[in-house]
């Protein structure tokens, strides 16, 4: 079986996280590493490696990570707006190798991203 994940591990219990958020096949965690007032982190129980490794398949399951997403930013009080990312690959600095969708919010975000 292949190494568990970083976010694999924090939502079984094994590494602590601040979990904000759960349900059957996602959990959100806060950021570690802030880069906004509100930095959310929405993972997929699946540990799929990148956008790249995407199947059919898994269609519902991110329709599911925005309707969370959309859910906890309402919840976070972010009704200025709030911007949702997943980075893919190197050229986007992903780091971990599970995807999240990143919600960020609380503050003006600037366009184009760095
Ligand atoms: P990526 O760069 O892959 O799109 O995003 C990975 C995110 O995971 C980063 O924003 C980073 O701060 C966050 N992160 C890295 N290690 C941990 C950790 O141990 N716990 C939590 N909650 N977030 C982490």
């Amino acid at each position: 079986m292949a190494d568990r994940t970083l976010f694999q591990k924090i939502m079984d219990g094994e590494l602590e996280g601040d979990i904000v958020y759960e349900d059957g096949s996602c959990a959100v965690l806060r950021d570690i590493n802030p880069q906004a007032p509100t930095h959310l982190l929405v993972v997929p129980r699946k540990p799929i490696p990148s956008l790249d490794a995407l199947t059919e398949e898994d269609e519902p399951l991110v329709g599911h990570l925005f309707v969370v997403a959309r859910k906890i930013a309402a919840e976070a009080g972010l009704t200025g707006g709030y911007r949702t990312v997943f980075n893919n690959g190197e050229d986007a600095n992903q780091t971990v190798d599970h995807i999240h969708l990143h919600v960020l919010g609380g503050r003006a975000l600037g366009w184009p991203p760095g």
